[in-house]
This record gives C-alpha cells, sequence and structure tokens, in this order.
C-alpha cells in the first residue's frame, strides 16, 4: 500500500441509523450488499470516553454486554442491506487459513463455526468477519453469484488465507479468477505496523516476494533522539540498526494474494487505510493496547436480485 493511501482517511457514508461505514467504490449495488464498518454508531460506551458519543462495537468482547454487541450488528445489517432482521452469519476466528461454505441457517447457531473465511451463493443474508488492525477481504463472483469474506492478518497471509478461499471458490463454485472482483479493508498500514523477525522469517518461508513487503523505519521519535542511551539495550546487536524497526504491509500482501490468485488488478480496490492512523474512525487492537472493540466487513447477495431498496 502506497504511504498516501495509509494516511488519508477515508469519508464514510452516514446512513439513517447513524451508522458510519464505508462502502465499496464501483461495486455493483444490484446485486451485491458490501461494506466495512467503521467505529462510529452504534451503541457500545466500553470503549469511548464518558463524554463521546456511542460506539459500533461489533465483537463479543469482554468489556462490551452481548445484547449491545447483538444491537449494533443489527444497526449495520440495517445500514448495508435496509433491514435490520437481515441475518448475519460469522465465524470464531482464530488467524487460520479454514473457509466454510455459510448456509442462511448458520446466523441463528448458538456457537458459530470456528474459521476466518466464509462463502455463501445464497441471496438475503449477510457473511462478515471482524477485525480490529488484521485486515478484511472481500471477493465476490461477478457471474455466478457467490461472495466471500476473509480475515487476514499477518499469521492469516502467511497460512494463505485468501488464496486458499479463492481456490475453493473455484472448486465448490466453478468461479472463474477474471469473473471475481475484490475489496480489501481498513487494516494496520505500513507505515504502523512495526513486527518481529518471526514474522519476516514466516513471509520469507512462504513467498518469494517476501521481502518487498517489509521496509525499515527509523524511529524519529523526539525522546529516543535526544535520550539515545535510555533505549541501547532495547535490540540484540547485530538484528538491525539501532532505533530501526521492521514494518510489514498486510494490505499489499493480501493484494498480491488476490493477483496471484488470477484477479485481475484492476478488480482490486483497497477502501480504509490504516487503524492505527484514525483512532477516531477505527478500532485499532495495537493502537489501544489491546482493549477495544472489533469492526466488521460485511458481504451478501441481496435479497432479490436486482432489486433496488436504497
Ligand atoms: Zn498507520
Amino acid at each position: 500500500m502506497r504511504a498516501e493511501l495509509a494516511h488519508t482517511a477515508p469519508i464514510p457514508l452516514v446512513a439513517p441509523n447513524g451508522v458510519r461505514w464505508l462502502p465499496v467504490a464501483g461495486w455493483d449495488n444490484s446485486w451485491l450488499w458490501s461494506g466495512f464498518s467503521t467505529r462510529l454508531g452504534g451503541l457500545s460506551r466500553a470503549y469511548c470516553g464518558e463524554e463521546a458519543p456511542s460506539e459500533l462495537n461489533l465483537g463479543f468482547t469482554p468489556e462490551d454486554p452481548r445484547e449491545t454487541v447483538i444491537r449494533n450488528r443489527r444497526l449495520l445489517a440495517q445500514a448495508v442491506t435496509g433491514n435490520p432482521a437481515t441475518p448475519l452469519i460469522t465465524v470464531r476466528q482464530f488467524h487460520s487459513n479454514l473457509v466454510v461454505v455459510a448456509i442462511p441457517g448458520d446466523a441463528a447457531r448458538e456457537r458459530p463455526h470456528r474459521a476466518d473465511g466464509l462463502l455463501c451463493a445464497q441471496p438475503g443474508v449477510l457473511v462478515g468477519v471482524q477485525t480490529a488492525d488484521c485486515v478484511p477481504v472481500l471477493v465476490a463472483d461477478r457471474r455466478q453469484q457467490v461472495v466471500g469474506a476473509f480475515h487476514a492478518g499477518w499469521r492469516g497471509i502467511v497460512k494463505r488465507i485468501v488464496e486458499n478461499g479463492i481456490g475453493r471458490m473455484r472448486l465448490e463454485f466453478g468461479s472463474r479468477p477474471a469473473d471475481l472482483i475484490a475489496a480489501i479493508g481498513p487494516g494496520i498500514g505500513p507505515c504502523c505496523y512495526a513486527v518481529g523477525e518471526e514474522v519476516l522469517s514466516g513471509f520469507e518461508s512462504q513467498f518469494a516476494y517476501a521481502r518487498e513487503l517489509f521496509h525499515e523505519v527509523y524511529d524519529s521519535d523526539q525522546l529516543r533522539q535526544r535520550y539515545p542511551l535510555l533505549f541501547m539495550n532495547q535490540r540484540a546487536p547485530g538484528h538491525a540498526h539501532a532505533g530501526a524497526a521492521l514494518h510489514v504491509d498486510l494490505i499489499e500482501a493480501n493484494r498480491r494474494q488476490l493477483l496471484e490468485s488470477g484477479i485481475p488488478a484492476n478488480a482490486i480496490q483497497i477502501t480504509g487505510g490504516c487503524t492505527q492512523c484514525h483512532p477516531d474512525l477505527f478500532f485499532s487492537h495495537r493502537g489501544s493496547g489491546g482493549r477495544t472493540g472489533r469492526m466488521m466487513a460485511v458481504i451478501g447477495i441481496r435479497a432479490s436480485k436486482g432489486a433496488t431498496r436504497r
């Protein structure tokens, strides 16, 4: 991802119910529902200041009452589909490359499937993945009318969750890469995502292009410049320049997997930007020290194809 993309704050659409969300520019809404939530809108009080407006946490986090999250999810469904009762199918994510084919009945499951990707070919439901730094990826097959949502942080990327998901689309639904469109949502950008060397070796073990996804960032923190001795012992000798951190570009990593899967470059959209750079707009796990809400990327096939309800 280019740096300027990371730093530009997207302007969300404001739904009549107050939910602020990001549609995918240029996608055909005549048969498709799709979008990325922000933290704005909703009813959660768990992660905002006392005076601040309530927020749209969509994950069942320890700090937020379950009932609030359920109501937030209905608000998102309403914002994206026009109907708060549109069933929403999610998964219990664990940074795997597991992809399940969802059926409408899954929306009512008390314990959702454990997986990090969802495919669905049935109209009238949304499938969604939750993120708060990890990258959400949405894919749609325009010909077969199949949709997919994938949760792709660094662990999922190294396990090729997106390539695996598109492989399943080909296998189960006969999808052809030339018919696919994809959107990469908000995630922690290369500007902010400093990682350890285990991440680099993970990528290098999988991708010939791994090095292209990493760059060194020299810390310009004023404190470090003024008191360098304070920070001298933080890194083992020989591992990197003092004050340099290794940053990885998860957005570009996912774009590469979409390209490797055969999706044309001009069919891939990048929507959102860096979650840590925009704490007013997005939940960021790293930016908040781990105590934060979850956003959701959702996609579905409209209840009645071709109908325009918005
Ligand atoms: Zn950033």
